[in-house]
Formats: C-alpha cells, structure tokens, sequence
C-alpha cells in the first residue's frame, strides 16, 4: 500500500521529528510502516523519502538511489532504512547540485551539501551502524536529515540561486544529455 504524502505547507513538515525507541523499531505497527515507506517511495519515482513526508513525525528515512525518470543519472544501490540518523562526520569540501522533493512538486532548486559524510543510525533489526557515503547518495541522505528537522531543500538554497520548474529542469537535462528523452515521465 502506498501511503499518500505531505506536501509544503503541512506544518508536520516545519517540525523536528521524534526519535524511535529499539522497543518502537520492534513493533509490527513500525515494521509496515518501513515497508509500505519503500513502496511509497519506488512508486513516486523518488530517491530517497522521511517519515514526515507520509505524515509521521519520526526519525526514520529510507535512501535508495536508482535512476529513474526524475533522476536519470542517479547511482544504483540497494536502499538503506535508517532510524534516528545522525551526520557525525562531513567533509570541508561541499558541491552544488539540483535536488526535488516529493513534498515540493514540479520545482528544482541547486543545493550546496557536503560531498563526503559519515552517518550513523539503528537499522530496522535495531542494531547500530556507521558508514561512510559519497556524492549524489550523501546528497540525499542531507537532504532527507533535514526533513527530521523541519527543512527543505529550498531553505538550503543560496539566496541567489532561486528554484526552477521541473519542466525547465529536463529542458536543461535533455540538452546535456540527449539520452535523457528516452525516459519521459509517465505522468
Ligand atoms: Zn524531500
């Protein structure tokens, strides 16, 4: 079952989410809860998804980089589920890149983030780990931290750089790669 989304504006989304308990992770109510998360987040073409974003204020976010029309180059990997994730270590050095979001449609906007973190979380098993991650996948894991704390990407933004239309986005995209056309949105 998906889940429907939240979007600018719900004010669950300007709030710090809370953080889970091992006891809570071991609750059937919060097993499905990651798995209906994950099929909410394949079916929006997304990459990455929090738990406000579905309307619960938790500290729970699933990564999953594949690429996809909204994110053609986007690298491959089996998703991550982390539970209350925490940026203990970054890198100095940060790159711009475009981001969307599921709770912000049709708009892009270019974000300065680290380029390297190390992040640490409880899995779904309630085990603690660390690791390292790099480029468009750290980008992601920043972008959906923030939604813990109540941001957007477009809170990330320069102040000089403003947001452009989805539409204007794979204008540009298209252009640089002419490969892209192939991968025209469903909707
Ligand atoms: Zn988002």
């Amino acid at each position: 079952m998906t889940l429907p989304l939240t979007y600018l504006g719900h004010p669950l989304l300007r709030q710090t989410a809370q953080t889970v308990t091992v006891s809570e992770i071991q609750e059937l109510a919060f097993q499905e809860l990651v798995a209906q998360l994950l099929i909410t987040l394949t079916s929006s073409n997304g990459v990455g998804i929090a738990a406000p974003q579905v309307g619960q204020s938790l500290q729970l976010i699933i990564v999953a980089s594949h690429p996809n029309p909204r994110y053609p180059h986007a690298p491959a990997m089996d998703p991550v589920v982390m539970i209350n994730p925490w940026i203990v270590h970054h890198s100095q050095q940060v790159e711009k890149g475009w981001e969307g979001c599921l709770s912000v449609p049709g708009q892009r906007g270019l974000v300065p983030r680290y380029e390297s973190i190390s992040v640490e979380y409880l899995t779904p098993r309630g085990s603690q780990e660390q690791r390292v991650f790099n480029g468009f996948v750290a980008r992601i894991i920043q972008h959906e931290c923030d939604h813990l704390q109540g941001l957007f990407f477009l809170d990330r933004m320069e102040p000089w750089d403003q947001p452009i239309s989805e539409g204007e986005y794979r204008g540009m995209n298209n252009q640089l790669n002419p490969l892209d056309l192939s991968l025209s949105d469903p909707r």
